[in-house]
């Protein structure tokens, strides 16, 4: 039994988690909304410390993470846990029910991806910070052996436990849902002055990457895409920006994205950031990287695959501009 950080203790053998903005009260012997917690006798347990619900070696570009270590392979794990509850989830099998898991150690993990030859730990598919004192025992023990950790989230985490965390992390892809307040709070059951808050910070300590779904009718406005990309230029017009295509799953029935919608917004953030992509769908020159020197094809990718063909010592090899990777 793992006791939880990141909580206080209330009367009555209640307890209150400090670790995500929903701040649960829980009372004795319940569980919390993300279901990764549990109050037994007036203390909070990670109860799902170590219980993975999936593994698997992705490529990196899957996460996606374009710009940290192209063409690499990462071992990718999960939590069977999650702290929003996005009604069109693409992982709601393992995400929003409970389900069999694995207690695999951080030493184990540590040693699988080492002997698996991975770039690191990719914590990954469901919602990993809810995995947040296993995170710090892996991270810790990954980075002792030389060797990455990476997160893929929706962003929902308090300053000061994220602080605490980004220490022992080096990437992360972070989902931006929608620039609308109301989308996160009526939606998916989240903040968004907090994943904006995650996002500025994480990019001071780690290399980030951004997400956004586009779905029909829900975030798919010129105003509120136009708004998400000011947001992210005033970041850097260096930091990755991934369009993703919708497809209806779990409770959602909304039509997919249309490729035209994708195509609008890839060329609408192109006259403001550097490096846009599409995925999810196949468009043509949208997964791929050009210098915004000269243009050069710096990563030709195929999918998965990455062929950082146009880059040499860090460097565009046309025009010797310094690249914008972690490589
Ligand atoms: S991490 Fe889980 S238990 Fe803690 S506040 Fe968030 S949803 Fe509640």
């Amino acid at each position: 039994m793992y006791e939880a950080k990141w909580y206080k203790k209330l009367s009555n053998g209640k307890v209150e988690c400090l670790l995500c903005p929903h701040h649960c009260v829980i009372l004795l012997g319940k569980i919390s909304i993300c279901k990764a917690r549990k109050n037994t006798n007036g203390t909070l347990y990670a109860i799902n410390y170590g219980e993975c619900v999936s593994l698997a070696m992705d490529p990196i570009e899957k996460k996606p993470l374009y710009h940290f270590h192209p063409g690499a392979l990462i071992l990718s794990v999960a939590p069977n846990s999650c702290n929003f509850d996005c009604p069109f989830c693409q992982n709601a099998e393992i995400s929003q029910s409970k389900t069999y898991t694995q207690y695999i150690s951080p030493e184990e993990l540590v040693d699988l991806a080492i002997k698996k030859k991975s770039l690191g730990i990719a914590y990954t598919y469901t919602e990993p910070l809810t995995w947040y004192e296993y995170l710090i025992d892996a991270g810790k023990l990954a980075h002792k052996q030389g060797i990455k950790n990476i997160l893929v989230t929706n962003g929902m985490i308090d300053e000061k436990p994220l602080l605490e965390l980004l220490p022992y992390m080096d990437a992360a892809n972070i989902d931006l849902k929608s620039m609308d307040e109301g989308f996160y709070k009526k939606v998916v059951h989240g903040d968004l002055k907090t994943v904006l808050n995650t996002i500025k910070i994480s990019r001071q300590h780690i290399w980030i990457e951004l997400t956004n779904l586009i779905i029909p009718g829900y975030n798919d406005s010129k105003e509120l895409i136009s708004k998400l990309i000011d947001f992210v230029a005033k970041l850097g017009v260096n930091t990755p920006l991934h369009f993703s295509r919708y497809f209806p799953h779990y409770k959602f029935t909304v039509p997919p994205t249309p490729v035209e919608t994708l195509k609008f917004a890839w060329e609408l953030a192109k006259e403001k950031l550097n490096y846009v992509y599409v995925g999810n769908v196949w468009l043509e020159g949208a997964s791929d990287t050009y210098c915004p020197e000269c243009s050069n094809l710096l990563v030709d990718r195929s999918y998965f695959y990455a062929n950082p063909s146009g880059i040499e010592d860090k460097k565009c090899k046309k025009c010797g501009r310094k690249v914008d990777f972690i490589l």
